[in-house]
């Protein structure tokens, strides 16, 4: 059976480009594997791929019956509905250990690095096989995303030598300049508030409590119109109504390097005193929904 490569809902580029990258190296290793997402590339991503000439993934929502690898995460609420009734044969993650388990010993990378493509870039040169050009490309701009440019708490040596090396084989010449032209992309407002809280929105179960959290990395906060903030936060009212406790929009401004925090919650004071926000929501150097806002959250709701 053809095994899936299946990355988180609501796709980032390292979700999408670990599923492809992923599933060469298994192919390379004689594993049956093809790369899936579980929904179309975001802007970011489609400029990815484009710019390195690689087709997006086949859309997988449901995985029954299937073998499967996960990258880039291992919740239970970032994978397909009927997850339980597949089997999972190996995960590749930089997270927290999510709730996800299996029925049969399976193969783990997970380390504390900025980037998934990183862990992927270790397993290529331990397996002694070589990155394909297009896919290097595709790999440097997934670690320069969730990195955003080096610049998060989350990146560490192995990201800048992964990319480095990953630049070279690629040839890429400049990397902060495909970096700015990557965020460029990726700062495109030009959706409906709806999908723009969805873009890269993920939903965690904080000691039984729903807690769903959106983020908007822009080159600018200055491109978030009030018009436009108060649309967000009227929307991030419905997704709350939804069934959550919270729901969070996390603006991340990439070049003040800090975020502007929505929120719509039940303990709304809980979740500003935990993120530390001032009195204009703004929260300085948090980057990272992964280092800096999924921790404290959880400790807070824990107490
Ligand atoms: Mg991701
Ligand atoms: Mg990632
Ligand atoms: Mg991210």
């Amino acid at each position: 059976m053809t095994a899936l490569v299946l990355g988180h809902k609501n796709p980032d580029t390292d979700s999408i480009v670990s599923a492809i990258s992923a599933a060469n190296l298994y192919r390379e290793r004689g594993i049956d594997a093809v790369a899936a997402a579980q929904g179309a590339p975001a802007p970011e991503t489609a400029f990815v791929l484009k710019q390195f000439g690689l087709e997006a993934p086949e859309v997988v929502t449901s995985v029954a019956g299937k073998d499967v690898y996960l990258v880039d995460y291992s919740d239970l609420a970032q994978a397909p509905a009927d997850f339980s009734g597949c089997k999972l044969l190996g995960i590749v993650d930089h997270h927290k250990l999510g709730d996800v388990t299996s029925d049969c010993p399976l193969e783990c990378w997970i380390q504390p690095v900025g980037c998934c493509n990183t862990i992927l870039k270790l397993m290529y040169d331990y397996f002694g096989v070589k990155v394909p050009e297009k896919i290097a490309g595709a790999m440097l701009c997934a670690i320069l995303s969730d990195t955003v440019l080096f610049k998060s708490p989350t990146c560490t040596d192995a990201d800048r030598k992964a990319a480095a090396e990953l630049a070279e084989i690629a040839g890429v010449k400049d990397v902060e300049a495909l970096g700015m032209e990557m965020f460029k992309a990726k700062s495109n407002l030009n959706a409906s508030p709806r999908d723009l809280i969805f873009r890269d929105f993920k939903d965690f179960d904080m000691s039984g409590k729903k807690v769903g959290i959106g983020q908007l990395e822009l080159i600018s906060l200055a491109m978030v119109t009030p018009e436009l903030k108060a649309e967000l936060k009227a929307e991030l009212a419905r997704v709350k109504a939804e069934g959550r406790h919270t729901a969070i929009l996390v603006l991340t401004d990439i070049m003040k390097e800090g975020s502007e925090l929505l929120v719509v919650s039940d303990a709304e004071d809980t979740v500003r005193k935990a993120l530390n926000a001032d009195a204009n929501s703004w929260m300085a150097g948090v980057m990272s929904r992964k280092k800096q806002v999924v921790p404290p959250l959880q400790l807070a709701f824990k107490a």
